[in-house]
């Protein structure tokens, strides 16, 4: 039988989960809050048609824990949560569902700020938005940043550069070979960025027109999905699906740097992270290279500006040498010293008993 709800709150030490339930709608929702010690609560709401209400409560709980995490390591004074909707994103959607769901997030006051995600676009979130203003991701129309995911590319950007830095002791990236595996959001930008620079790049993804668009935008050398684990590239850059570095995989590649913007890299992360460590190969922690977007969204709680949002995920350079310096120190995997670090800043914070304000209400919370 699955774990009650308190003892999977109690196991990753959730503050607060909230379950919405509306009948005309047909909203069903949860929003959980795993810690609010740096700030208010910041994470995207997802949609997705769960094949069970126990997967739907597994994903907000793993995933709002993940989010206090990626926020304290690149240093917001944000907390983690995050929001699931059960429900098909082709079929589902319409304002009054989401505007129903705005009302849910209202409700908490400013300790739960949403944005967009998986299933979820910038249209949906600005029907959030209609019903309160804990909300981030909204389009440049409404003063907000739009989609952050050339953000996110950004911020991977700066973290191949903090890899090269540590390894070969340069930041010019002329001279090394990327190999990007998917050509969506974030894999398109990465690659265009790249390009400026004369990187020598292999691209992959499973739809063909998409690589050969790429291919030729960018002169870069096509290869089958199977096949990017196996080229020369000095770097890997995951911008596809998780798990894909694993005990199949790890022999294959010839890299000496894993960097990219897919989340849970790593199959797992107690086993893979030492075996890569063994092998040689650099892995900047994917929740600390792809934070670009959460940087991005957070930068619109004081006003959104382009040119600030660009130079705070430039620092995602400085975070990863920070974390490479403490696996050097400590002979530790690096995704291991990104959570220590994490760890350490809330338990700091959380000795000072700050107080925080809710924004755009001013409302002063005293952490928990
Ligand atoms: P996306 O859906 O726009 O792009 C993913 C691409 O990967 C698609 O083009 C898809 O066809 C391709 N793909 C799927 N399976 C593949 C396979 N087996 N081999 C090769 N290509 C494959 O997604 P995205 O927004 O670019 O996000 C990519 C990853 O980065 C995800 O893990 C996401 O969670 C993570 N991420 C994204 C952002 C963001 O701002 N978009 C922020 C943080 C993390």
């Amino acid at each position: 039988m699955a774990a009650g709800v308190f003892e999977r709150m109690q196991y990753r030490d959730h503050e607060q989960v909230v379950f919405c339930n509306d009948k005309t709608t047909g909203l069903r929702a949860i929003i959980a809050i795993h810690n609010t010690t740096l700030g208010p609560s910041l994470g995207g709401c997802r949609m997705w048609p769960f094949v069970s209400e126990d997967e739907a409560l597994e994903d907000v709980l793993r995933l709002s824990r993940g989010m206090t995490y990626k926020a304290a390591v690149v240093g917001l004074n944000l907390g983690g949560g995050k929001a699931v909707i059960i429900g098909d994103p082709k079929k589902d959607k319409s304002e009054a569902l989401f505007r129903a769901f705005g009302r849910f997030v209202h409700s908490l006051g400013g300790r739960y700020i949403t944005a967009e995600d998986v299933g979820t676009s910038v249209h949906d979130i600005e029907w959030v938005r209609m019903e309160t203003p804990y909300v981030t991701g909204i389009g440049r129309a409404l003063g907000g940043g739009g989609d952050p995911s050339p953000m996110t590319a950004w911020g991977v950007y700066s973290g191949i550069q903090a890899c090269t830095r540590w390894l070969h002791d340069t930041r010019d990236l002329s001279q090394f070979s990327v190999a990007i595996q998917g050509l969506g959001h974030t894999g398109y930008w990465l690659a265009s960025y790249l390009h400026k620079d004369g990187v020598k790049l292999y691209i992959t993804d499973i739809e063909e027109e998409r690589v050969r668009q790429v291919a030729e935008e960018f002169n870069a050398t096509p290869v089958s999905p199977d096949e990017i684990y196996d080229t020369d590239a000095e770097i890997f850059a995951p911008c596809a699906l998780g798990g894909v570095v694993n005990d199949n995989t790890i022999e294959r590649l010839e890299c000496r740097i894993i960097a990219g913007s897919a989340n849970n890299v790593l199959e797992d992360e107690d086993r893979h992270g030492p075996m890569l460590r063994e092998k040689g190969i650099l892995y900047a922690p994917d929740f600390v290279i792809n934070s670009g977007g959460l940087i991005n969204v957070a930068n619109e709680l004081e006003g959104y500006n382009q040119e600030r949002a660009n130079r705070q995920i430039e620092k995602i350079y400085y975070i990863l040498k920070k974390i490479f310096e403490v696996t050097k120190e400590e002979d530790i995997p690096t995704a291991l010293a990104a959570n220590r670090l994490a760890e350490q800043r809330i338990e700091m914070m959380s000795h000072l008993k700050q107080t925080w304000v809710a924004p755009h209400t001013g409302v002063r919370r005293r952490n928990q």
